[in-house]
This record gives C-alpha cells, structure tokens and sequence, in this order.
C-alpha cells in the first residue's frame, strides 16, 4: 500500500515537472515520506552516534563525533592517539571528551593511512607540542598520485561525500555521519593572532616517523605497539596490534560495510589481492577486540574472529570468482550478473553495501587486471556517443517518441531505463531544460531508492546541479 502511495505522489511531482511551464519544470519530484531506502539507511545512523567507547582499561575509541574513529590508548607517563580525524572542529570535542578520562600528556599519534578524514585533524591534537607521528613512508601515496599528474576534478568527490546537498537530504555517507566540511578555526579560543593560527593549521601535519618496513615493534609511554604495513584502501595502509591490550586497529581495512573496492570519486587501483592478504595477517593476531576506521568497535574475541574472517572470505570469494570469469573472456557487464554474493554473505549487516558494492568492485578489479577495453571487438572503436544518440534516437521515432518513453519510464519506476534513455537526448541538446528536469528526476528516483550511501549523494547532487544549471 505503502509503495503504492509513494507512486501515486512521485507521479503527481513528476506530472507537474513535465508541464510546459518553466517554473513546474524545475519541481521536485521529491515525495515527503521515507523510501524503504532511506528509512534504511537512517537506521544505519546508530552506527554513529557520538560516544567514547571504553574498548578495553586502557583504550578508548570516539566515535560519531568525526568521520572516521579516534582511539586513545593509556600508558605509564602518557597516551597515545591513533588517526587523527578529519578536522580542527570535531578534534576540539574529541580532546575536551578525553581529558575526562585522562590528564597525562600526548606522547604519539599513529595515522593509519593519508587520507583526510584520518588525518588532517592531526594538528589540533599535537596542538605545538613536540609529539612524534607514525605513518608508513609512502604515506598520502593515492593523493599524491593524482597531483602529480594534475588530476583533479573536484566535483566527484563533492558528489560522493554528498556536502552540496540541503542537510534534509543528508543521511550519511555509508559509514560516517553526514558531516561538512569545516573551515580551520583557531586552536586556541582566544587566538587573534592569524599568523599563529595559520601554523597551527599547516605545520605538523606530515609525519615525521616514517616506517619503511614491513613491520616495527615500538614502546611509548610503556604501550608495546606493533605497526603492519597493510596495503588495501590504500597503498600507504598500516595497522595497529596491542599485544597487552589484544586490540587490532584496522584503518580502512576495515569498518562495517561492503568495503569501497573502488571509490566512486575515482581512484587509482585498490590492490584487492593485498587487501585479503592484510586481513588474513590481523585475523591471525586473535585479537578480543577490533577497532575499524569507521563505525562502533567490534567487541569480544568470537566475534572479532567471525566478522573479519567473513570479510576476508566474501572478498575473496568475490575477486576470486571475478578472476574466473575474467579468465573466461566475460566482459565487465557479464561479470556483475556472475559475481554473486552468497546468501550467507549477502545477508549479513556488515557486508551490506552501505558504502563500497560488489558491482563495483567487480568492474573494478576487471579494470585492475584489464584495462579499459571490455575484450568485446565491438567496443575496440565505437562511434561516438553523438552518432549513437542520433542514430537511435531515429531508431525510436524521433525526440518526442524518446521523451514520451522516459516519462513512461519515469511513471513505471523504472529511473535507470528513463536515465538510460534520457541521455540520448542530452547528448545531443545538453542545454534543453525539459530533458534536464527529466533527467534530474531520474536521478532522484535513483538515489531514494539505494540504500548505498555514496550513489545516494551522487544521484542526488547530479539532480540538484541539472536542477540549478
Ligand atoms: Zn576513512
């Protein structure tokens, strides 16, 4: 009954869109009541409502106040952080909720690997003080990748992360809550002085104990620490194992959620093969307790145990499986109808694809391997996608046969067939604002309707520039 109503209201927005008015056309198709998806995915929000969580004695982990998890560990004459965070703002709050528990002073903090939301929060912890910071020597490795050549696009990662968004179309982003970006604020509240703040805010954020093995046993403030080099997420992955504590900090090796295999902002190659391999090296710790970069710790041996050896297997199963099609000759699109998640994977939380999915990670390890080039000849030298979109739009009937079928399409639900079609005509008329707002209502239908969070903001901030432009 329910998707029934949802129907009715979505087709009445979207008739309203579709007049030949101007103004109607750039309505919101947007219907007021929850989609199955998102009522999903705001349940989803448990995994990040803000708390220090006491792990063991001696080790604390905030969450939800961050993107990613801040870990505190207590030793004789001080603590010790692990990750950073993503900036000066949440890492203020982090620190007041620290200094209830402890008034020793800051001796290290170990930044698992270069990405922002794990690291550039660093300064406001080290705060001037003369702490050192463990990372592996490739650290910020995929960023710099990118730079170095000039690739950059920032629109992607806007979209992904969701932050042009209006905040009643925010969720969160999968395994983080919807945060936005912060500009720097002073360290110190009573700060006027803009030089001071401005170093405060560049200086000290590069590590400057930089581990070029792949492992090293250290002991600070009497915590033995042992550090693993873990490529997965990224090349520059470490991971973090208290031999006392029995606590394994993954990085984003881990966290509860299909892992992003492949980040839809685009990346470089995430070595899904390493990745299992990483993992296959914490599980052997038998650790009590598991700290993932993102969403609440994973407490109690058995479980620790069953949850990273599920994770290790499903992807495994999943690469695997994907080498064998590919060994095959399948194409990309004929591996994502054959790599199929067994039921009891696919039916666990944890590997539900909240944030990573197993389509993309299969045309993503395909594309690892591979290369752009599908295997099809067919695809060796296509015609450009303006000659297709002529030649079928003239298949069809004409403009108005296509446009009349999107909305059809658009009726039926059928958001990826309207989408599909509808680009036929904006490649041809990118300007046209009929077809836009077509478009834009796909892309809306779309992003209610997964409850990946990343596509979520992806659709849906594509909606709302076709909707602007
Ligand atoms: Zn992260």
């Amino acid at each position: 009954m329910k998707s029934k109503f949802l129907l009715f209201l979505f087709s009445f927005f979207l008739f309203n869109g579709c007049s030949t008015s101007d103004k109607s056309e750039t309505l919101s198709p947007l219907p007021t009541t929850q989609t199955p998806a998102e009522k999903k995915l705001e349940k989803r929000n448990s995994e990040f409502t803000e708390e220090v969580i006491s792990v063991t004695e001696n080790v604390y982990t905030a969450v939800g106040y961050d993107v990613s998890n801040i870990s505190m560990v207590l030793g004789q004459d001080g603590y010790i952080l692990i990750d950073g965070g993503s900036n000066p703002r949440s890492a203020a709050k982090i620190k007041a909720e620290f200094a209830k528990i402890t008034s020793l002073p800051l001796k290290a903090i170990i930044v698992t690997h270069g990405h922002g939301d794990h690291a550039k929060g660093v300064a406001t912890y080290v705060d001037g003080q003369d702490v050192d910071i463990w990372a592996m020597q490739n650290f910020g490795h995929e960023g710099e990748f990118s730079a170095k050549a000039g690739v950059n696009f920032p629109q992607r990662p806007l979209r992904q992360a969701g932050f042009a968004l209006p905040k009643q179309q925010r969720i969160n982003n999968g395994v983080a809550p919807a945060m936005y970006m912060v500009k720097p604020v002073p360290a110190k509240e009573n700060s006027k002085d803009k030089k001071e703040i401005k170093t405060v805010y560049t200086s000290n954020l590069k590590p400057n104990q930089l581990l070029n093995e792949p492992f090293k046993a250290i002991n600070i403030a009497g915590i033995e620490i042992e550090l693993y080099h873990a490529p997965g997420e990224t090349d520059d992955q470490l991971f973090v194992w208290l031999p006392q504590e029995k606590v394994v900090f993954s990085g984003d090796n881990f966290y509860k959620s299909w892992p992003n295999l492949y980040a839809i902002r685009g990346t470089e190659y995430r070595d899904v093969y390493d990745w299992i391999n990483s993992l296959s090296l914490m599980i052997s710790k038998e650790a009590n307790h598991l700290v993932g970069g993102h969403t609440r710790p994973v407490l109690g041996k058995e479980m620790v145990k069953e949850i990273l050896t599920d994770y290790r297997d499903a992807i495994k199963f999943v690469f695997e499986k994907t080498v064998q099609g590919i060994n095959q000759g399948m194409t990309p699109d004929e591996l994502v109808d054959y790599v199929q998640l067994p039921e009891h994977f696919a039916s666990k939380d944890y590997l539900h694809g909240y944030y990573g999915r197993v389509d993309w990670s299969v045309r993503q390890i395909f594309n690892g391997y591979m290369g752009w080039f599908d295997g099809n000849a067919t695809n060796l030298i296509p015609l450009s996608s303006k000659e297709e979109s002529h030649k079928m739009i003239a298949l069809m009937g004409g403009d108005e046969k296509v446009k009349s079928e999107v909305i059809n399409a658009l009726n039926g639900s059928e958001f990826q067939w309207a989408a599909q079609l509808i680009d036929y005509l904006l490649i041809i008329m990118p300007e046209n604002r009929a077809y836009k707002s077509l478009k834009a209502n796909a892309m809306e239908g779309l992003g209610r309707n997964i409850d990946n969070a990343v596509a979520r903001n992806y659709y849906l901030t594509v909606a709302q520039e076709l909707r602007k432009q």
